[in-house]
C-alpha cells in the first residue's frame, strides 16, 4: 500500500547507546530520510554526531528532514497520543517483532493523523507497547531496526519523487545501471 497523501512521519530510536549503536543509528536516521519520514528523535545517550551526519546529507542532498535529540521519549508518546501539536491525538506505531505483521497492520493506520514511528536499542519498556496504537513486525523473527524501518516505511510511503521531495541540495544522483553518475546543482 503506498499512501497517495501523508501525514506528518516521525521516527523516535529509543535507546541509543553511543559508542556500541553509532553505525546502526546513523544508518537508521539515513534510512528514516531515504524513505521518506520527516523528522527523527534521538533518545538515549546524547551524540552530537549523529545529528551532524544526518544534517550534513540533507546539506548535500536535499530535502528538509529534520533531526533532534530527545531526552524524555516517554514523556514525548504520553503527550503524542494525548495531543500531536494540533489538539488532535497522535499515531503511535511501534516496530517490534512481536507485533501484528505489517501487511495485515497498514490498511489500519489512521493516515489523518501525524505519526510517530518507534524503534528499539536496548530494551523497550513495556509502557511503549501500551502507549502504542499499533505494534508492529516485520516477520517475526529478531532482525534490525534499520530493516524493519526500510520496509515499513517503504512500504506505507511508497515511491519518491526524488527531485521533488530532495530539492535543494548541493548534489544530485542520476541512476545509471553502468557508472556513478552525480550532478554538482550549484554547476547546473
Ligand atoms: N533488545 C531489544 C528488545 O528486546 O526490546 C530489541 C533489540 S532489536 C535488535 C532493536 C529493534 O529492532 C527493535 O526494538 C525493533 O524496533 C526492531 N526490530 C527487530 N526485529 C524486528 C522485527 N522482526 N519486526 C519489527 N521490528 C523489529
Amino acid at each position: 500500500m503506498s499512501a497517495t497523501r501523508l501525514p506528518h512521519i516521525a521516527v523516535l530510536r529509543l535507546g541509543h547507546r553511543r559508542e556500541r549503536d553509532k553505525r546502526i543509528t546513523s544508518h537508521l536516521g539515513l534510512t528514516a530520510r531515504a524513505f521518506g519520514a520527516d523528522e527523527i528523535y534521538l533518545a538515549g545517550e546524547e551524540d552530537p554526531s549523529a545529528l551532524e551526519t544526518w544534517n550534513s546529507v540533507s546539506k548535500r542532498f536535499g530535502g528538509n528532514f529534520q533531526c533532534r535529540y530527545e531526552d524524555k521519549p516517554l514523556s514525548l508518546l504520553r503527550k503524542f497520543s494525548k495531543d500531536s501539536g494540533n489538539g488532535e491525538s497522535g499515531s503511535i506505531i511501534h516496530l517490534t517483532m512481536y507485533g501484528e505483521p505489517w501487511k495485515e497492520a497498514l490498511p489500519k493506520i489512521n493516515l489523518d493523523k501525524p505519526m510517530i514511528i518507534v524503534v528499539g536499542g536496548t530494551k523497550v519498556p513495556g509502557e511503549v507497547y501500551r502507549l502504542a496504537n499499533h505494534n508492529i513486525s516485520i516477520g517475526n523473527q529478531p532482525h534490525s531496526e534499520v530493516s524493519a524501518l526500510a520496509i515499513f516505511l517503504d512500504s506505507l510511503v511508497g515511491d519518491i519523487d526524488d527531485q521533488a521531495h530532495f530539492s535543494d541540495g548541493e548534489l544530485r544522483v542520476i541512476p545509471n545501471a553502468i557508472r556513478k553518475q552525480v550532478v554538482n546543482i550549484e554547476e547546473e
